[in-house]
């Protein structure tokens, strides 16, 4: 059966802005609402395709796609593949649409369907501060952290022995407790979590006595940490399922690792770019030389030609960091200064001044030398 047009369904123009899709979805998941037409395949049907249409149209990339190429742009990857979402996830989806605190959130997110509720516990956040060295190259950095666990008397029930479980009696096991609310469609059945069991529709009968009924355990526990070359400043890495065990069992929560750059002393970072001033005598920068300077990969010994000017900038080939994402990899730019003396003695004084006045220390710059900020720019 061909698909239909994603505006069609949801009733919009294609140059309707997303406020107006929007809208017009929460017009449409409330018509067909799966509580308001029980035992109705055709509403249930119209639900799911407007959700996906919605998935589609509200998601600028997507949409794009779509825009372009139609139903086929949006195969494969990121796409629909298949018989599309379930019910299931449609509430987790799209389940915010009406609002954490609207009229409708109860009614919408409490969905008689979806059962009882997996309890994620809360992620934890650490600051993991990198060297530049370790940033060049990728690391492996082992972290002592403090998490709740699952207790090991219970296994993170929190009952004795982890055996002394009975049914809510709040819910009746179901995990959700229903309601009847008035909403401008008239009344109708709502359901939302049992705040006794918090949805998992079993309660603790005798408490463990090791945990006290919660389940968890604080634990330190070294976490070994990949980090990828080329991370940045503010990137957040995370390790799944390394977080806080929830109270009253469930799925431990995530790790969030932080990236924070220690500052180096000598190569500074632009991007994927490593920056390194480069300081010369004046007396190197008239007779040329070669110098050793310090890279991410170790020293690398360069050549000064004879008559090099201040602000001169040379480039190292992939010599910069890895990118996070990709197979490029940044330079390293060297900005050369011609240093200048700030004490002499006499004897160089005497000299200098000789040749203060001869014809070949008169600046003058012909066609080939660039401005500093020239450079920059041909660099850039
Ligand atoms: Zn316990
Ligand atoms: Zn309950």
């Amino acid at each position: 059966m061909a698909k239909r047009d994603y505006y069609e369904i949801l009733g919009v123009p294609r140059n309707a802005s997303q406020e107006e899709i929007k809208k017009a979805y929460r017009k449409m998941a409330i018509k067909y609402h799966p509580d308001k037409n029980p035992n109705n395949p055709e509403a249930e049907e119209k639900f799911k395709e407007a959700a996906e249409a919605y998935e589609v149209l509200s998601n600028p990339e997507k949409k794009q796609r779509y825009d372009q190429f139609g139903h086929e742009g949006l195969s494969g990857n990121g796409g629909f593949s298949g018989g599309g979402m379930n019910i299931e996830d449609i509430f987790a989806n799209f389940g915010d649409i009406f609002g954490e605190d609207g009229p409708f959130s109860s009614f919408f997110g409490g969905h008689t369907g979806r059962g009882r509720a997996k309890r994620k516990g809360s992620n934890l956040r650490i600051k993991l501060k990198l060297t530049l060295e370790e940033i060049a190259n990728g690391t492996e950095k082992k972290i002592k952290v403090k998490r709740h666990v699952a207790c090991d008397a219970c296994g993170g029930n929190g009952s004795k022995n982890g055996s002394s479980m009975k049914t809510c009696s709040t819910c009746n096991g179901t995990g959700q407790v229903k309601r009847v609310v008035e909403t401008m469609l008239g009344r109708m059945m709502s359901s939302t979590t049992c705040h006794v069991c918090g949805g998992a529709g079993t309660m603790v009968g005798e408490r463990c006595t090791v945990c006290n009924g919660t389940g968890t355990q604080e634990k330190e526990e070294i976490i070994t940490i990949k980090v990828p070359a080329g991370v940045a400043e503010g990137m957040q890495l995370s390790m799944s399922g390394k977080g806080n065990f929830p109270p009253g069992g469930g799925v431990p929560g995530d790790l969030l690792i932080l990236i924070e750059e220690a500052e180096d002393e000598v190569l500074k970072r632009d991007g994927n770019n490593i920056i390194y001033d480069l300081y010369i005598s004046f007396t190197d920068a008239v007779f040329g030389t070669t110098v050793e300077i310090p890279t991410i990969d170790g020293k690398v010994r360069i050549k000064i030609e004879p008559g090099t000017q201040s602000g001169k900038i040379l480039r190292l080939k992939n010599k910069g960091l890895k990118d996070v994402n990709s197979y490029h990899r940044g330079d390293q730019i060297i900005y050369v200064h011609v240093w200048t003396p700030q004490q002499l003695t006499k004897e160089e004084r005497e000299i200098l001044q000789k040749l203060q006045h001869s014809e070949n220390f008169k600046p003058n710059p012909g066609k080939n030398e660039k401005s500093f900020f020239e450079k920059i720019r041909e660099f850039f």
